[in-house]
């Protein structure tokens, strides 16, 4: 459902990052991207398991603090979605 797609770049190189703890053009340590990502990923992840409870400000909140750890298109739609739930 969630694809791995990411706006991250290596900060060193710029080359795409590739969900690897070392760029695998130039070797940077990549980890505290990797830590971000992952956190972002549990957010989408819980926010998706409270809109299935029906908590849909617990879900909208979920999502906004996803989407300020990492910004994808999976997300923002999660987004838009919590806060239509949220104000319907
Ligand atoms: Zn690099």
């Amino acid at each position: 459902m969630m694809g791995t797609e990411t706006s991250f770049r290596c900060p060193v190189c710029r080359a795409k990052f590739r969900s690897r703890r070392e760029c695998s053009r130039c070797g940077a340590d990549l980890s505290i991207i990797m830590t971000i990502v992952a956190e972002a990923q549990i957010c989408r992840k819980n926010a998706i398991r409270a809109i299935h409870s029906h908590d849909f400000q617990k879900a909208h909140v979920l999502a906004t603090k996803s989407q300020n750890l990492h910004q994808t298109e999976a997300g923002r739609r999660l987004l838009l979605l919590t806060s239509w739930l949220e104000s319907g």
